[in-house]
């Protein structure tokens, strides 16, 4: 690895981390404790996430402290206090006691990131019913899919949506009973078979009780973002909010006047767990955008809002790449303290370059959705090991391990093998079941572990490095190549933005390596630069992993929340069927 632990920059002038001591958190650490950070309904009637990310502030010292900062795509601003926030989410719990939507019922959502979105999610949680985002993008198909797998009851989406999407649908979903419109530009919508959210909103009353909620009800349906094969329905139980407050407090470093910004779109876990729930735990600000990806837009983001922890990903972190330096170092962004990233992995190129495009490292940290949250860190404490993901989360037991034959799992004897990333279970935002797919769920599971499906392996000192995901993995010559280690080796490349390694068969390796490029401004696509890449890709990996050909793409297709869909480049270079793409954003071939 060429790339040198990385020393933080000084920090003397803000607070010390959240976590001081990784050796000291992770052995003294117990969910119990973790679990006494937050308040409980009141008289004891349980634990529910609305109570703790909304109404237990709004009664305490930071009623009064922003909690949303929402920034329309015309760039006004809106902001909610924690007790602005109280009010408007008892209102939409009313709107769903008043229709007849109870607990357990499930509420979907399908609009942009506008405040309605907010509003229901947390309103929903509070009337113990299941919230479940869907991505605003998705087409009919998708939207129809997921809403019958999870007998969606009701539905917050916008007029222009719904009439887009939904209007159509309406007969093959029966179990469908209630639309809630938002009226375009909050303007009445009258449209039949629909309420006016607005409407109902401005009857409600702003007060609302929580009933009492069990920490194991249902409070979340997550799908999953179809990387790897058809989305998955992971189900997410009160409980969860413990594993958001605490590894938002431990592993984004989140405490109370941060302002905090998660670009996910709540369409997605990250988008929920730590673009809604964990920040408002944590009692921050949290920024939202309500616009998509663009790159002066962010930097301005960063500036006006004076954000201090900055959540993103990789194909972001990428795209900002594309351009070099100075376009960011153009604005003010001093008042950042802690950036982070996550959903792929971060090659080590990006980790360096968020130092000097804002004097910052990335900090990678690895979860899925089905962990519901953080598992695995590069905490603000620690050095830096470009490239890695970071180290289990206290709290979190992870080992790599080998699936055996008969169907056994051991964990590996050494260090540094290769083996599949597994989990104990047992932390509060596990994933309690694939809705309606006990069978898929119950092959996640051997010999007490949760297997992730990715590879990994863990140094000497613990750290773990993401390899692939089981399904990417090559076997080329006798050799396990992970597409990462590939990837992230052309990356190195100046000339290089992006890239996606896959395995194509082969008669004598039983698979090739073979990669997709694509290029940064200035450079173009020529049989010099393919024969440079290959040379240089080879002289990075040796022979055996390097990869034998180079194609040129404009750009790699990936899922809706940024993901490389290397499935798909693979069955597109073989002619073979594309399976589930219900969740490709870009349709380049
Ligand atoms: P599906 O399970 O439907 O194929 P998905 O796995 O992409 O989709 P998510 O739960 O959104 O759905 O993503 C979790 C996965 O993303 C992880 O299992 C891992 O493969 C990848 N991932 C997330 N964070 C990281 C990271 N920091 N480094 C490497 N990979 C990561
Ligand atoms: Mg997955």
């Amino acid at each position: 690895m060429p790339w040198k632990t990385i020393r933080k920059h000084n920090e003397t002038d803000v607070l010390p981390p959240n976590l001081v001591d990784y050796e000291e958190a992770y052995g003294s650490f117990t969910w119990a404790a973790a679990r006494e950070e937050l308040q409980g309904l009141p008289g004891g009637a349980g634990l529910n996430i609305a109570h703790e990310a909304v109404d237990r502030h709004a009664a305490g010292p930071y009623a009064d402290a922003s909690a949303i900062r929402w920034i329309s795509k015309s760039g006004e601003l809106l902001t909610f206090t924690y007790s602005n926030l109280r009010t408007e989410t008892n209102r939409f719990a009313n709107v769903l006691r008043s229709i007849g939507i109870g607990a357990g019922d499930r509420v979907f959502s399908l609009a942009g990131r506008i405040p309605e979105l907010y509003i229901a999610a947390l309103g929903t949680l509070k009337n113990r019913s299941v919230f479940c985002p869907l991505f605003s993008a998705f087409g009919p198909e998708p939207i129809k899919q997921r809403m019958s797998i999870g007998s969606a009851k009701a539905i917050v989406t916008t007029e222009r949506l719904y009439r887009r999407k939904i209007e159509a649908l309406r007969g093959e979903l029966p179990e469908l009973e209630h639309v809630l419109l938002v009226g375009e530009n909050g303007e009445a919508t009258e449209i039949p078979g629909t309420h006016d959210l607005h409407a109902l909103l401005r009857q409600a009353s702003e007060d609302f009780e929580i009933p009492p909620t069990d920490a194991e009800d249902m409070a979340l349906l997550h799908f999953t973002s179809g990387t790897t094969g058809k989305p998955k329905g992971a189900v997410h139980v009160h409980a969860a909010v413990i594993a958001h407050h605490i590894t938002g407090k431990l592993a984004l470093d989140l405490r109370p006047g941060d302002i905090f910004w998660c670009t996910a779109d709540p369409g997605w876990v990250t988008g929920t767990s730590y673009g809604i729930i964990s920040p408002l735990t944590n009692a921050v600000t949290l920024v939202v955008d309500e616009e998509e990806f663009d790159l002066e837009r962010w930097y301005r983001t960063l500036e006006e809002q004076k954000v201090t922890v900055w959540y993103t990903a990789p194909t972001a972190i990428r795209m900002m790449m594309r351009t070099g330096t100075e376009a960011a170092r153009k604005y003010d962004t001093s008042t950042l303290r802690f950036l982070a990233s996550v959903g792929e992995p971060l090659n080590p190129e990006g980790v360096v370059w968020g130092k000097e495009a804002f004097g910052l490292p990335f900090h990678d940290n690895w979860w899925q959705t089905e962990t519901g949250g953080i598992m695995i860190a590069n905490f603000r404490a620690m050095d830096i090991r470009p490239g890695s993901m970071g180290r289990p989360l206290p709290g979190i037991e992870a080992a790599i391990v080998e699936r055996k034959e008969d169907g056994s799992v051991e964990p590996v004897a050494s260090a540094d093998t290769e083996g599949e990333l597994a989990l104990r279970p047992g932390w509060p935002s596990m994933f309690r079941s694939y809705l309606d797919e006990e069978e898929r769920y119950r092959k996640c599971f051997a010999d007490g572990w949760y297997l992730t499906g990715d590879l990994a392996r863990q140094d000497d000192d613990g750290y773990l490095w993401f390899v692939g995901r089981a399904d990417d993995v090559i076997k080329s010559a006798g050799h396990l190549v992970g597409p990462f280690e590939v990837e992230s080796a052309l990356m190195e490349h100046q000339a290089v933005a992006e890239a996606g390694v896959i395995g194509i068969p082969d008669e004598t390796a039983g698979e090739l390596v073979k990669a997709f490029v694509a290029l940064k401004p200035g450079h173009k696509p020529s049989d010099a630069l393919q024969k440079e890449l290959l040379g240089y890709a080879r002289k990075r990996l040796g022979p055996a992993v390097a990869p034998r050909q180079i194609s040129f793409r404009t750009n790699l297709p990936k899922t809706r929340s940024g993901k490389i869909m290397r499935r798909l480049i693979k069955a597109r270079e073989l002619g073979l069927p594309e399976g589930d793409i219900s969740t490709l954003e870009s349709d380049e071939k």
